[in-house]
């Protein structure tokens, strides 16, 4: 299917179990967030769909394509970071062509792509500057973009607004609840914010010690009894 399915993910670190058999499957349009206290294994499961950490037992199929060996960069696969990650010495539009570049694409059709995406996020007046000249909104803006210009068949984000203040923090989820319905490709989203969660899912997946404790969408993870 398109999109991405996890099957008993697992990560062990010597004796810690971080997560123990994870089952997920996440359909194309489809936005999961997986929310659960500091530990639980959220970071992990995310970085093993990302191919960041290596998967201890399991399967991780992408757009019905086995990855579970394959490096970051032959995954189908865009990642957004709580601290940006952006390159300091490059300008904007260097570091949202960078992977384009380096997956062999034309500098001018990386710079369509570029502009494009820009465009969606309206980030063009910022392209020629560097990222130490943007507010963390702004950066925030670009790093969504350099994900999106990549057209992967799946979309990472972890925390990405846990640096923001919670003024820009609301505005930042309300763009990427309307970036999800604008391009329909499924993301896996990772976050502590209950709002977040209920905000921006179709889907929550509620871990715990390792493990998902429950999954459903938001009214029916809180409506409960
Ligand atoms: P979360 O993202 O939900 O806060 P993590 O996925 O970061 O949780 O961590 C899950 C568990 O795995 C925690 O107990 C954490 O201490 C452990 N862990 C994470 N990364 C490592 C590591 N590199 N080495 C050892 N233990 C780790
Ligand atoms: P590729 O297309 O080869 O994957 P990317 O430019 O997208 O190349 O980056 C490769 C990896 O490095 C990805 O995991 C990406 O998110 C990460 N990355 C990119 N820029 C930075 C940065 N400035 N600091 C840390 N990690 C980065």
């Amino acid at each position: 299917m398109a999109g991405a399915s996890l099957k008993k993910l697992r990560k062990t670190y010597g004796n810690v179990i971080a997560v123990e058999g994870v089952d997920l499957e996440i359909s194309d349009g489809e936005l999961i967030v997986l929310l659960g206290p500091s530990g639980c294994g959220k970071s992990t499961t995310l970085r093993m769909v990302a191919g960041l950490e290596s998967i201890s037992s399991g399967q991780l199929l992408i757009d019905d394509r086995d990855v579970t060996k394959l490096e970051p960069k032959d995954r189908d696969i865009a990642m957004v970071f709580q601290n940006y990650a952006l390159y300091p010495h490059k300008t904007i539009r260097a570091n949202m062509a960078f992977g384009l570049k380096m997956r062999g694409m034309e500098a001018g059709e990386a710079s369509r792509c570029v502009n494009e995406a820009a465009e969606m996020l309206d980030i063009t007046h910022l392209l020629d500057r560097k990222p130490g000249q943007l507010s963390g909104g702004q950066m925030q803006r670009v790093a969504l973009g350099r994900a999106l210009v990549r057209d992967p068949a799946i979309f990472l984000l972890d925390e990405p607004l846990s640096n923001l203040d919670a003024k820009l923090r609301a505005r930042m989820r309300e763009e990427i609840a309307l970036l999800q319905r604008r391009i329909g490709k499924a993301m896996l989203y990772v976050t502590h914010d209950q709002t977040e969660a209920m905000t921006l899912a179709d889907r929550i997946v509620i871990m715990r010690d390792g493990q998902v404790q429950q999954i459903g969408s938001p009214l029916e993870v809180y409506d409960r009894p």
